[in-house]
């Protein structure tokens, strides 16, 4: 027995019907149901050629059951007094089948609304005069002896031949419970169903006698919204991403607590261009898996004026469908708490919620609470985000070189004198090479400032290229870098220095300038400071440049003259 339940139907309807942009909003009706059904049909069935019945295109086969079933049930009321309106009982055979539909119509990928053409829902909603029942009304719960003549209906259109699953025999006499008057209902519906699909265009063979497996109570797991409520979940969740390092953490945060833990369903994350006079959809968090398919929402004006208010006062306000289409009719929703964040950006943004799912409804008396904590919350996220990405520019700014975007040398210094502290806590050897470009100042003034200030920045690009990921480099002066190797002694920093040598040739060679570096290396001793080795890496820099420039020489720990290495394959 299939049971109507129609606040779970639209439930389904809605979680499998158009992308954001739903079907208008309905309160659960069955003409509201039959529409919700056509539209969600209509943006999966495409408007191919086929015409048979008996074609591998199970939404199609079910629709044309629906239509038997529907027409069944017309003819039973008219048959037999009682229950129901024969316009009734069509609407309502229509949604006979509505489990097996939301299964199946979950299964498929949906179109894009702009795409759907109106045919199949005007198809759906065949014969026309159909269309003129509408305001069945809404019944609290469907009667059982509605469902009877139902599943009578659905019989007899199975009968005739209207059946899902193909290779299911004919049900006999006795399943069917057959009457008299059985065998001139069957004709009827079948002679009924097919003037109606041939009005469409549809020509179709009616296989004889196929059964059709009957849907039991399958339970939906996207109808599932169980929800936790827990202010402190929700309040922890967000304070548990107070140190998200990116905008797109904390929106989804919010959105996600907002739909976890404050009872909602769906949650928007938009920012509100007053100016252009739109809401641009950034993020989202709801109970289906389908992408964010427009990014704009135009609010009408009283939605205008609530996003006005709930902004300046920096309380959440909760709309209701109102003056013209807006938000709410573009969502598809019936009602929306917006939650206002930072108030004091250019273009502030807000977290529209609703129960879409549910249906339950929104009373922001009792849900003031959380909708005020993920307002605050938000807010203090987000300005807390930016003022950290502030710190972080401002500190940068302060401790990188302008021109080649290394370190300054006031954090170059820094950072050697943390080295080498840590040197000697675990006793490791750290070496510093001194570099300096070769008569840097000829370059500058036989090719211009311009040029050489060029130079400076591929010298630093090749040299941070050609260290390893825990050296640090750092400009020490105008065209001078200080190398600070962690954990390297002086064999190992003469094979770096001797790669940078070969590195900046190359790159001289490439672009056609005169580059070469001279270095001076050395290696911590016991009771080296940060300013005893760098003057002793000084002190080999000047042997360097003595000896005659692109080379390095190495401090020596114990002599006073350092050892001069030449890059490989020159002669002194
Ligand atoms: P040596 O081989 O002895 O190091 O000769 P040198 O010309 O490189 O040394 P010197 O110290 O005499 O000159 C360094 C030059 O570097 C002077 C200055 O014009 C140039 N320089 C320093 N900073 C910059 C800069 O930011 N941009 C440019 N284009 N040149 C710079
Ligand atoms: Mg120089
Ligand atoms: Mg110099």
């Amino acid at each position: 027995m299939i049971a109507l339940d129609p606040p779970a139907a639209l439930r389904g309807l809605r979680a499998v019907s158009a992308p954001i942009y739903g079907h208008s909003a309905t309160r659960w009706s069955v003409t509201g149901l039959v529409n919700a059904l056509g539209r969600a049909i209509s943006l999966r069935l495409p408007l191919t050629t086929e015409r048979s019945m008996t074609g591998t295109q199970p939404l199609r086969r079910l629709w044309m059951r629906s239509i038997a079933t529907a027409c069944a049930a017309r003819l039973l009321t008219e048959e037999e007094d009682g229950l129901l309106l024969p316009e009734e009982a069509y609407l309502y055979g229509l949604l006979h089948a509505l489990p097996t539909w939301i299964d199946l119509l979950s299964q498929l990928p949906a179109q894009s609304p702009e795409q759907v053409s109106d045919t199949w829902i005007e198809n759906w909603n065949l014969p026309a005069e159909l269309a003129a029942a509408a305001g069945v009304g809404d019944a609290d719960a469907c009667d059982p002896s509605i469902l009877d003549m139902l599943e009578r209906a659905e019989q007899i259109a199975e009968h005739a031949g209207f059946s899902l699953d193909e290779s299911r025999q004919a049900p006999t006499e006795s399943q069917l419970n057959c009457s008299e008057t059985m065998e001139p209902l069957v004709q009827r519906t079948r002679l009924a169903v097919e003037s109606m699909l041939r009005q469409v265009g549809l020509d179709f063979t009616i296989p004889d006698f196929e059964f059709d497996e009957s849907p039991g109570d399958e339970n939906l797991p996207f109808l599932d919204t169980a929800s936790e409520t827990s202010f402190d979940d929700m309040t922890l969740t967000l304070l548990g991403c107070s140190g998200s390092i990116n905008y797109r953490g904390i929106i989804t945060a919010l959105t996600a607590a907002a739909v976890r833990h404050g009872g909602y369903d769906r949650a928007y994350y938009a920012k509100w261009c007053a100016c252009r006079g739109h809401l641009a959809l950034r993020a989202k968090a709801d109970l289906s898996s389908r992408r964010l398919e427009s990014a704009r929402l135009v609010p009408n004006q009283s939605e205008t004026e609530a996003l006005r208010i709930a902004l300046s006062e920096q309380q959440p306000i909760h709309i209701t469908a109102n003056d013209g289409p807006g938000i709410l009719a573009q969502l598809g929703a019936d009602e929306m708490v917006l939650v206002p964040l930072n108030n004091d950006f250019k273009t502030p943004s807000f977290l529209l919620l609703d129960r879409w799912l549910s249906l339950e409804p929104i009373r922001l008396d009792q849900d003031k609470d959380k909708a005020q904590t993920l307002s605050l919350a938000g807010s203090l996220l987000i300005e807390n985000l930016l003022l950290r990405k502030r710190r972080e520019r401002a500190q940068k700014f302060a401790s990188t070189d302008g021109l080649t975007h290394l370190l300054n040398r006031t954090m170059g210094t820094r950072v050697l004198e943390q080295q080498m502290a840590r040197a000697e806590r675990s006793g490791q050897p750290l070496s510093v090479l001194l570099c300096d470009l070769d008569h840097f100042k000829q370059l500058n003034d036989t090719l211009g400032h311009l040029l050489g200030d060029h130079a400076l920045r591929i010298t630093a690009e090749v040299m941070r290229q050609t260290v390893r990921r825990a050296d640090s480099i750092s400009r020490f002066g105008g065209e001078e870098f200080l190398v600070v190797l962690p954990d390297t002694a002086a064999s190992a920093a003469s094979v770096l220095a001797a790669r940078l040598h070969i590195a900046i040739e190359e790159l001289g060679r490439d672009h056609g300038l005169p580059l070469t570096i001279s270095i001076g290396l050395a290696t911590n001793r016991n009771g080296d400071t940060w300013e005893t080795i760098l003057q002793r890496a000084d002190h080999a820099l000047y042997a360097s440049k003595d000896r005659g420039r692109n080379r390095f020489a190495i401090d020596p720990s114990d002599s006073q003259d350092p050892a001069e290495v030449l890059p490989a394959g020159r002669k002194p």
